[in-house]
């Protein structure tokens, strides 16, 4: 049983053939899936998408991308939103200095508006970062309270390492299963077992042999299948480490 800890299955791209991907899910063994928002329209779909189905949870919040649209207004409709049982984190949110289409102190201030939001209401985070490892944690460092996970994990081991010490999680995509992915690789063989979740970040990140292809949540025992490999372990050790990790942080049922 495989647990997808970060999908876009709201997104209009699975439309055409969405049904067809929950058999797939249901062959592949993925019986559980976060679904994830990355403004107020994807926000609501994915609780909406939640709301159908019982094995899908939902994480309500704004990219850094459009970091630009959160004010008090924003925080407040997301705090309405996350009353209900379903979602079950604030995300995703963070920061991202690959392309500075946002300006830096933006994205901060709605990193933190929102880490706050998920400190108020207990809610892990569910962080995206890219390029911004310092600020990142340094703003982390501001919400000792806050848990959550690192998605798409794109730093260095210490860094993981650093993540792990301080309660976090870190996420694994089908990067781990690309060849010059070295850094995926050493934090996939290094860190505990305990604190790594799997996710496809669907439609995106496919991996391997699908990469550059649409991703969808039936994909990821494929992340999972090169853990173990990596770690040497069996593909249903990892299955089960990374939903029990998942449905620690995210408060699901095991
Ligand atoms: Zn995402």
């Amino acid at each position: 049983m495989f647990f997808d800890s970060h999908a876009h299955l709201d997104e209009a791209c699975f439309q055409p053939d969405f049904d067809d991907i929950l058999r797939r899910m249901a062959e592949a063994g993925v019986t559980r899936m976060m679904n994830i928002g990355f403004d107020e329209a994807s926000s609501r779909r994915s609780l909406a998408l939640a709301g159908r189905y019982d094995w899908i949870w939902a994480a309500v919040g704004s990219h850094p991308d459009d970091a630009a649209a959160v004010d008090d207004a924003c925080i407040a409709r997301y705090r309405a939103l996350a009353a209900d049982p379903r979602v079950r984190a604030i995300g995703e949110i963070g920061l991202d200095y690959h392309y500075e289409d946002v300006p830096r102190g933006i994205q901060q201030t709605a990193f933190r508006m929102q880490l706050a939001l998920a400190d108020e209401l207990g809610l892990p985070a569910v962080v995206h970062e890219r390029e911004a490892h310092e600020d990142g944690l340094n703003i982390l460092a501001e919400f000792p309270r806050v848990r959550g996970v690192f998605h798409c994990f794109s730093g260095s081991l210490e860094m993981a390492r650093e993540l792990v010490r301080r309660g976090w999680y870190v996420g694994l995509t089908g990067v781990v299963t690309f060849k010059n992915a070295r850094k995926a690789v050493e934090v996939a063989s290094s860190i505990p077992l305990e604190r790594l979740l799997i996710e496809t970040d669907c439609p995106y990140m496919a991996p391997v042999p699908y990469r550059g292809r649409r991703n969808d949540p039936s994909l990821v025992p494929l992340v999972a299948e090169k853990i173990a490999e990596l770690r040497g372990l069996s593909v249903e050790t990892v299955a089960q480490a990374t939903t029990q990790n998942a449905c620690r942080l995210f408060g699901i049922d095991a």
